[in-house]
């Protein structure tokens, strides 16, 4: 090592090719600073050089992260589009819904459940029962406010839809009850014919006609008035002849007498409008037609009030 930096050194270069040798001297302190240039120099390049790779690196990843936002902003949007279709389609269920139930004469469910529902249908229209903060942290601290609240939504839809379906199921229940109490109730006409007496005291016969007659032509067809099940087919009492009778449940009955044939066998299922026998003359009677009957639980009611009636609004 030098005692001095201004002591000089000599660098001679021998060239192979015999070409003259070629020598420089410096100093100690100029080799000392030239090499700690170079050092730094190279550092600085070094450096440079990582430094911009890094941020290369950081520029593309920012480039991922910017469209996938990008996407994620629209994915958003097209889901909150679909949340307020949804909800609008709720509504519109909700409310057809309330015109059937008005309709069918059936009251609004009043267990806790629909509580439940007509809190929630509050927070579809406007009223969001839980904050979306709050909503935040059910899903990750990180989650987006605009999508927690979409969630919040589809949340609640998915509530009310299983609520409707379950309404919409006791309303089916109660419409197939009720179709099937009409389908059976006595309300058609017994025969095509001319009415030729009527329920009621008779003064002309000093009696109680407990029935209608309909007269036709003997062997026209007589039609059970609702659906129902033969409990009966023979011949019945001594002025009736030969009858038929239909139970068709809660607690009516009808009678169809003076038959001269029959269409029907006894546990028979018939619907409204099937022939279950003929027009006669069998029993006490004048001429060819039906005597029609009316029981309601073993009491004889005026047919005229049931045919052509609603069971609904007697
Ligand atoms: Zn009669």
């Amino acid at each position: 090592m030098p005692k001095r930096l201004n002591d000089e050194i000599t660098f001679m270069i021998l060239p192979h090719s015999g070409h003259t040798p070629f020598s420089f001297k410096m100093s100690w302190g100029v080799l000392v600073f030239c090499l700690t240039i170079l050092f730094f120099g190279a550092l600085f390049v070094v450096g440079t050089f990582f430094f911009a790779l890094s941020v290369n690196s950081k520029l593309s990843d920012y480039q991922i992260v910017k469209s996938q936002n990008a996407r994620q902003v629209e994915e958003i949007r097209q889901l909150k589009i679909e949340s307020e279709s949804l909800k609008k389609d709720l509504k519109r269920l909700s409310d057809e819904e309330r015109e059937l139930r008005s309709n069918l004469g059936i009251p609004e469910p009043s267990d806790s459940t629909s509580k439940a529902k007509s809190d929630k249908s509050s927070s579809i229209e406007g009223i969001n029962p839980i904050g979306s903060e709050e909503m935040g942290n059910l899903f990750g601290v990180s989650m987006d406010p605009r999508l927690a609240n979409i969630k919040n939504d589809l949340s609640i839809v998915r509530t009310q839809l299983s609520s409707r379906e379950r309404s919409f199921l006791q309303i089916s229940q109660i419409a197939k009850r009720k179709i099937n109490e009409y389908a059976s109730f006595p309300t058609g006409f017994p025969a095509d014919g001319v009415i030729t007496s009527y329920f009621g005291y008779r003064p002309a016969f000093g009696d109680f006609h407990p029935g209608i007659d309909v007269a036709t032509s003997y062997g026209s067809p007589i039609y059970a008035t609702g659906d129902g099940v033969v409990v009966f087919a023979g011949w019945y009492l001594s002025g009736y002849g030969m009858t038929v009778i239909i139970d068709h449940g809660n607690g009516y009955e009808t009678i169809y007498a003076h038959d001269s044939a029959f269409a029907v066998r006894v546990g028979q299922r018939v619907k409204r409008g099937e022939v279950i026998a003929y027009i006669g003359l069998t029993g006490f009677t004048t001429g060819p037609h039906v005597h029609y009957e009316v029981h309601h639980y073993g009491r004889t009611i005026n047919p005229m009030s049931v045919i052509g009636a609603n069971p609904a609004e007697l």
